[in-house]
């Protein structure tokens, strides 16, 4: 069931419930931070790993869901234009060129919306979460760079009821939004507006520590990274340097229960429900993707179009075979040495996978790897659980046995 309609009664009594520290998703929570709130009333419905309906959410909130006589809709969702972008004057220390900061503040600064939910970092911790209501375009920059963790950015929620606001923003990854857009109806807004990033592969803030650990030459000055479209991770440090190491050549064995169990199950990878999309991996290396997916993603890019160097998306190069070839090794928890790694990511690199292709590349080796993990630990859940178009998308590929 979809919560659609508000019910005033239900609501009241959502209210009088205390926020339980119960995760009913039990393993699979990726702590969206909706448990943390009253709202927890409505989980059973809006939680993306207890209930999976992002076609039925998609026709609400664009108008249709994803047409599965169209490939390019199994990928990237329903769209009206898609495009690679980059802000003519980044945003220092954002984490691409900042056009997901910049839209949040143009909406402020013209009155669009009152708040946008975003996350800042803690005192302690520069990749620690702090989801916040920003009410000014200082507050909102103050959270622009990944923290790459799972991150409660829902805890906010009660606190929108309670302000009184009426136009909202909320920026997010896939499970926080499909939990958003379940219960939207009951925030009491006047407008929401939905600014998505991809996602995939998060950690907690442990593990998060785990990866930094394992695969950077100096994991505490890190202060920025980055699955490039180059086949590499490119570390940032402190000291403005890059620090470059290849996919290929990341600690698998040892990595392969680093991402939260939350990530193996999602086949949201590309945010289907916000109104508009900002990440990388359909763009050519070191720009930005946009996917606008609704009228209201148009007007918010309408906002910083003036702000960008925009180039139509492209596509080369061919997947499938390397996609197969990596469904064995990465189960078995195949690592190349080093020399070997980087001689794969410079090859790769020339003739490998480009723009769209480089999507389809990364959104199929995931969705087959995640299709594997939940019938392996889940299969109760695997028919209702794995959406349509991931079930398309996973069945040109042979699999091994479970
Ligand atoms: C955990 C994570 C994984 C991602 N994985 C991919 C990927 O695989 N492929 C891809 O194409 N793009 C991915 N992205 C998106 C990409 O890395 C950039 O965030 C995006 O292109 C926007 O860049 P920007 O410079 O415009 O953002 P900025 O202007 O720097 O703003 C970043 C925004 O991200 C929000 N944010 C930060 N951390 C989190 C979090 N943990 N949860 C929710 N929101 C957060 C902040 O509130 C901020 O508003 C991911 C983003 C996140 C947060």
């Amino acid at each position: 069931m979809t919560i659609t309609t508000p019910d005033p009664a239900k609501h009241k009594k959502a209210k009088a419930l205390k926020p339980s520290s119960r995760r009913p998703a039990k393993e699979l929570c990726s702590e969206c931070g909706l448990c943390d709130t009253y709202y927890v009333h409505y989980v059973k419905d809006a939680c993306a790993f207890i209930h999976q309906h992002i076609a039925e959410l998609e026709e609400e909130a664009h108008g249709r869901s994803r047409n599965l006589d169209n490939p390019d809709d199994w990928y990237f969702g329903v769209s009206q234009d898609m495009m690679a972008a980059r802000k003519k004057q980044p945003i220092e220390g954002a984490q691409w060129t900042g056009i997901v900061s910049s839209i949040a503040c143009e909406m402020l600064n013209r009155g669009m919306v009152e708040g946008v939910v975003c996350v800042q970092n803690t005192k302690e911790d520069r990749f620690g979460p702090m989801p916040v209501i920003a009410r000014t375009p200082e507050e909102v920059l103050a959270a622009k760079v990944n923290k790459p963790t799972l991150s409660p950015n829902l805890s906010v929620l009660e606190q929108i009821e309670q302000s009184g606001m009426k136009r909202l923003l909320v920026i997010g990854v896939g499970c926080q939004i499909q939990a958003l857009r379940a219960v939207e109806k009951q925030l009491g807004l006047e407008k929401l507006y939905v600014l998505g990033t991809p996602c995939v592969d998060n950690v907690s803030r442990a593990g998060l520590q785990k990866f930094l650990d394992t695969t950077s030459r100096s994991p505490e000055t890190v202060v920025h990274y980055e699955f490039m479209q180059d086949f590499q991770v490119h570390f940032k440090h402190e000291d403005g340097s890059i620090e470059k190491v290849p996919f290929f050549g990341l600690k698998t064995n040892q990595l392969k229960d680093v991402f939260a169990p939350s990530c193996m199950s999602c086949f949201d990878y590309v945010n289907s429900l916000a109104d508009l999309v900002v990440g990388y991996m359909g763009a050519p290396f070191g720009w930005q993707w946009i996917v606008v997916r609704n009228d209201t993603g148009q007007q918010m890019l309408d906002l910083v179009q003036e702000q960008l160097d925009t180039q139509p998306v492209m596509s080369q190069g061919d997947r499938k075979k390397a996609v197969q070839q990596s469904i064995p090794a990465y189960d078995k928890g195949v690592t190349l040495p080093m020399w070997a790694a980087k001689l794969m990511g410079i090859v790769i690199e020339k003739i490998g996978p480009k723009g769209l292709e480089y999507a389809r590349f990364s959104i199929d080796s995931h969705f087959t790897r995640n299709y594997l993990y939940v019938k392996r630990n889940h299969p109760e859940k695997l028919d209702a659980h794995v959406p349509e178009y991931a079930k398309r998308i996973v069945g040109q590929y042979k699999l091994p046995e479970a």
